[in-house]
């Protein structure tokens, strides 16, 4: 979708904020390339994986590797270079995922090839190599655009319908932030101060209904808290430690949507600045085993818990 007016950021979010397409472009990282294996590994409808594999080749994350079986012609995908660029989105998902949301299965461990320990993943900058934390960051924003409306020319669109039960790719909380495109936005203008019901609707330009239900979830997830001044009637929102833990999935969203968006033209509308170097902040994800720098192929799923 190249919906006129919207800058980088929003962009990135309009293509990657979906439960779908995150689980779809996930699935081609464990080695899924068939119409077939996307299919029944995400018992996902037809229709909707055509659209989406047809968003996703429209965007170029995956291209078409037709192959032949049976003497006939099948549909099939490779992940194209900005397509497998989203692996740091999809590690900085699964290791808050594992780290934060309860759940009955586990979630497999990180195993860290060079090293082979199940590892944590530390957000760090490129430029400077220091790790990095929330509060070493500085939210910069396109002077005079209006603030956060990144989205109001894309349609919101919700996922419904059964998503897949096996441990791997169920990942109920992360979808809860990113799988959504409003509620990406909502907790992302949460992280850069928006404090206020009111705030909020004036600054995405989202309608009331959406914005309290958004609110409501991440309440319910834990990622948001309201009235914490302690007052009945202070009804201001703020991000938990839950919630400032998230924040690697939005540096390596951002980060994305700036490499790739940027080059197909979009205007840089928010940037994420490391303020220890004064750099923007290019992601680095690091195992916290080894400190050494994860690469895309460098993890692998550990054997359920
Ligand atoms: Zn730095
Ligand atoms: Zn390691």
């Amino acid at each position: 979708m190249r919906a006129q007016g919207v800058g980088a950021v929003g962009r990135g979010l309009g293509l990657l904020a979906d439960t779908w397409t995150l689980l779809i472009l996930q699935r081609a990282f464990l080695g899924v390339t068939r119409y077939a294996g996307w299919r029944e590994t995400l018992n996902i409808s037809d229709a909707t994986l055509s659209a989406r594999l047809r968003s996703l080749v429209e965007a170029d994350l995956l291209e078409p590797r037709p192959y032949r079986e049976g003497g006939r012609e099948r549909r099939g995908y490779a992940l194209t270079e900005r397509g497998g660029d989203c692996w740091k989105l999809l590690l900085a998902t699964w290791y808050w995922e594992q780290q934060w949301v309860p759940r009955e299965v586990p979630l497999p461990d990180i195993v860290h090839r060079e090293c082979g320990a199940a590892a944590g993943v530390q957000l760090a900058c490129d430029h400077c190599g220091e790790r990095v934390a929330f509060r070493d960051t500085e939210v910069w924003r396109k002077p005079g655009a209006p603030a956060l409306q990144l989205l109001s020319r894309v349609h919101p669109r919700r996922t419904r319908g059964r998503l897949p039960s096996d441990p791997l790719s169920l990942l109920p909380g992360a979808m809860e932030i990113i799988g959504d495109r409003w509620g990406a936005t909502v907790l992302g203008a949460g992280l850069a101060g928006v404090r206020s019901f009111t705030a909020f609707g004036d600054e995405l330009g989202i309608s009331p209904e959406v914005l309290s239900d958004r609110l409501r979830r991440f309440i319910e997830l834990g990622v948001m808290e309201r009235g914490f001044g302690g007052t009945a009637r202070d009804g201001r929102y703020r991000i938990t430690e839950k919630g400032l833990a998230s924040f690697p999935i939005h540096a390596c969203l951002i980060d994305w949507s700036l490499r790739w968006q940027v080059a197909d033209g979009a205007e840089v509308d928010l940037e994420i600045l490391h303020a220890g170097c004064g750099e923007r902040l290019r992601v680095r994800l690091v195992c916290d085993r080894c400190d050494t720098p994860f690469t895309r192929g460098s993890v692998s799923p550990g054997r359920p818990r």
